[in-house]
């Protein structure tokens, strides 16, 4: 669709998904211009951009997290709708209430679906509300009684975990073993999750020994359609960071994702969601439990794009600006297998970031490889941000044919003057467990200590 007066997209991100949503407006033949700080002055990426204007400096708390530097620029830029990326402020209720203050449309959900799902007691009152199966405990936050929070962790069953309402980034939360250990846990927890979160309400849930993480990818128009889009596993984390990423989940029954996909499709039509989101279950013994819904693009959404052949990033672009979604459930059809690894500028036995000139580069290619990466020879990676300077995603017509050819691009890809984890991903590819398929979330820090 290319306008006689197109609108204007602000990229309110920076890096790789900043590329990417460059890329999607180009395809709808959108005007798409972008902030950067002082620090990404000189990203290739920019030049692609209609225009772009400086937000700050290179400390993400005076440019990328700040509201009325964003929002000026995205004015003055003349820009009509804001993407927000991930991470930043792509989940900050705030911005989007100023985004749509100051005239504008957020690429995302409303705010008050915004808050509301970035509450997880509150999400998890409303997934249960859909008929979405939970993790065993109770839809509201702990009362501040210790007997009461006893009576509550012997009804559930210990172990149980303590989490902080307003969490994220995997912090604000504690394993409890047994009663004795509840009361001190408890008072830590809610005093984390006021110093990190300003907000001190805790809930209580079954911890589960050994799930995989299994999300589900949805789309929802203003007009009332809700898709599920398929699947994806990413169990293989590091400290709740994920590495790999693939879609559809090995080894789990299509009939059950199906059905736990048009529960989610269905809560979105229930909150009025519009947009592109992504329900996060934990996966043990056949069954699923949702933990949480992120309510923006995600890091990973690439995997689906290529089993589904859908452009994510563009569809969302569409039915934040108010079209009708161009298809039906019965028309999702998935095919293949995909697989990505996320590239850190890091150290390979410490992870200490590795910043620094990137003085060389070469990237895999060839039969279905995918590279999403705003780096080129010469960029500087800065140590203001996250570490993540590429992703590498490889597509086959079943899972060891994505496999293979994901091995063979980590064995091209060369990188110099930062460190990189590129070699890591090799090994964790070749590793047996990993290939069967179906790791539980715990499997990295196992194979990590097996190798030490
Ligand atoms: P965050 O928003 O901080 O990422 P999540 O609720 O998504 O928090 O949980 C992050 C991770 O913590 C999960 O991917 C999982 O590894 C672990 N976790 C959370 N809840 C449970 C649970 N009930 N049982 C076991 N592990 C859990």
């Amino acid at each position: 669709m290319t306008e006689q007066n197109p609108q204007t997209v602000f990229v309110a991100n920076r890096g790789e998904i900043a590329l990417r949503i460059i890329r999607a407006c180009r395809r709808l033949g959108l005007r798409v211009v972008c902030g950067f700080s002082e620090a990404d002055r000189n990203a290739p990426y920019l030049a692609l951009a209609d225009a772009s204007i400086c937000i700050g400096p290179a400390a993400a708390a005076k440019s990328y997290l700040n509201i009325p530097a964003v929002i000026a620029a995205a004015k003055l830029l003349g820009a009509d709708l804001v993407h927000p990326g991930y991470g930043f402020l792509s989940e900050n209720a705030e911005f989007a209430d100023a985004v749509h203050g100051a005239g504008m449309t957020l690429i995302g959900p409303k705010a008050d679906v915004m808050r509301r799902m970035g509450d997880k007691v509150q999400a998890k009152a409303a997934m249960i509300e859909a008929g979405v199966p939970c993790v065993p405990g109770p839809d509201s936050v702990l009362p501040q009684d210790p007997d009461a929070i006893a009576g509550i962790a012997d009804e559930i069953g210990y172990p149980v975990i303590l989490k902080a309402a307003g969490g994220g980034g995997g912090r604000g939360m504690r394993i409890v073993r047994d009663r004795a250990s509840l009361a001190e846990a408890y008072m830590l927890t809610r005093q984390e999750a006021q110093r990190f979160f300003g907000n001190p309400d805790i809930y209580m849930e079954k911890f589960l020994e050994k799930p995989r993480h299994v999300e589900i990818q949805i789309l929802a128009d203003s007009h009332g359609t809700a898709l599920w889009l398929g699947d994806r596993d990413c169990s293989m984390q590091r400290r709740h960071q994920k590495l790999i990423e693939e879609a559809p989940a090995p080894g789990i029954d299509r009939a059950l994702i199906a059905e736990i996909g048009e529960r989610c499709a269905a809560s979105c039509r229930a909150i009025g969601y519009v947009g592109a989101g992504t329900f996060e279950f934990l996966y043990e013994d056949g069954e699923f439990f949702f933990i949480e819904m992120n309510t923006r693009i995600q890091v990973e959404h690439p995997v689906t794009e290529l089993v589904t052949g859908l452009d994510i990033v563009a569809l969302q672009i569409d039915v934040a600006r108010g079209a009708k979604l161009p298809l039906a459930q019965d028309q999702i059809i998935t095919t293949g297998h995909a697989i990505e690894c996320r590239i850190n500028a890091e150290d390979a036995e410490t992870f200490a970031p590795s910043p620094g000139r990137v003085t060389s580069l070469h990237l895999p290619g060839g039969p279905g490889i995918r590279v999403d990466t705003h780096i080129v020879a010469g960029s500087e990676v800065s140590s203001s941000y996250d570490s993540m300077i590429a992703k590498v995603i490889a597509y086959g017509a079943n899972r060891d044919e994505a496999l293979s050819r994901a091995a063979t691009a980590l064995g091209e890809m060369r990188i110099d003057g930062v460190k990189s984890n590129a070699a890591l991903h090799s090994e964790l590819l070749a590793d047996p467990g990993f290939k069967v398929g179906g790791v539980s979330i715990h499997h990295f820090e196992h194979w990590l200590t097996a190798k030490e």
